[in-house]
């Protein structure tokens, strides 16, 4: 058996076409389009690439750029009353805090500070709560954009066993709640899970959200599994994932490529998240 390879390119493109109709509606409607507020602090490299990138994309699909770049050196209170002030602006739809932020800077009550409406990244306590409580609201954009992909193979979630590699705030504990809600029966494996291989082996959806490289390899996979690799590690032979892609490509039933998979769905999903905040403030 050879794994179909799911194209993350091509499912994030489609979003972000319907995210620019739907943006098109939105100024048909009201006259405005929304806007997107980033915020970057101090000059991290890859926050810049990461921030350049999701501005262009938001502007792409016709939302309004609004961005905020602020010395490393900035003050608490400085940030909060920025994010005080977009949170007030009616013209901004979705704010997103580039992280990782400075030393110095508390990150939770900054993150915090984003009014739930607004929070297209889905990182806030409440926006985490709601989704932890089966509740509807904006969620974190690369695990939302880990199910756009399992959609996109027609793999049936619900009743399927899920195991989820990872337990962070952003992506594997999200992921596993957003599976859950799809019905599956999920499982968390993390960094203190005794026999790895073990219990991803069991995985009909394996969805790999360690930040190890190469930690999982055939032995880790079911036979016919949908395999989906959140890692990304920049080496000298390019970006390499989570999961040895070759070496199981001829086990699994799906799987994502590093880079080409999940990558592009974070993105895709922030526009949608975007619109979507948009449209339920105006209603
Ligand atoms: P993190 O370091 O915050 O969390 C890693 C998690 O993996 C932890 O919960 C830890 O318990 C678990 N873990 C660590 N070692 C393990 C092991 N040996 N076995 C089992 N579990 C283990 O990382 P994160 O922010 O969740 O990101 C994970 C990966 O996803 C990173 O490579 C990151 O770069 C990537 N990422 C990609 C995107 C994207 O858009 N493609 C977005 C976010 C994160």
């Amino acid at each position: 058996m050879t794994a179909v390879v799911i194209n993350g390119r091509e499912v994030a493109l489609a979003s972000r076409t319907r995210t620019t109709q739907r943006v098109q509606s939105f100024v048909d409607q009201h006259g405005r389009a929304p806007g997107l507020a980033t915020i970057l602090i101090g000059n991290d490299p890859a926050s810049e690439v990461y921030i350049r990138n999701k501005r262009r994309s938001a502007t792409d699909a016709g939302l309004i750029d609004v961005h905020h770049h602020l010395p490393a050196d900035v003050t608490q209170n400085t940030v909060a009353q920025l994010i005080d002030d977009l949170n007030a602006d009616p013209a901004v739809s979705g704010i997103l805090l580039q992280l990782p932020l400075p030393d110095g800077l508390d990150q939770t009550e900054l993150i915090n500070r984003i009014s739930p409406a607004k929070d297209v990244d889905g990182l806030t306590t409440l926006s985490q709560g709601r989704l932890a409580r089966g509740v509807d609201g904006l969620w974190p954009c690369t695990p939302a954009g880990v199910i756009e992909l399992l959609d996109a193979t027609g793999v049936t979630i619900e009743g399927a066993h899920a195991v989820v590699v990872g337990r962070s705030e952003l992506v594997g504990h999200p992921a596993a709640e957003l599976l859950l809600r799809r019905n599956a029966t999920v499982t968390i494996a993390h960094s203190r899970t005794r026999d790895l291989a073990a219990v991803t082996s069991t995985a009909d959806i394996l969805v790999v959200a360690a930040g190890i490289p190469a930690l999982i390899g055939r032995d880790h996979v079911k036979p016919g599994a949908a395999v989906i690799d959140v890692g990304i590690h920049r080496t000298e032979s390019g970006l390499i994932g989570d999961v040895r892609f070759d070496n199981v490509l001829d086990i699994a039933g799906w799987i994502t490529p590093v880079p080409g998979g999940v990558g592009p769905m974070t993105i895709a999903t922030l526009l949608s998240n975007t619109v979507v905040a948009a449209e339920s403030s105006a209603r």
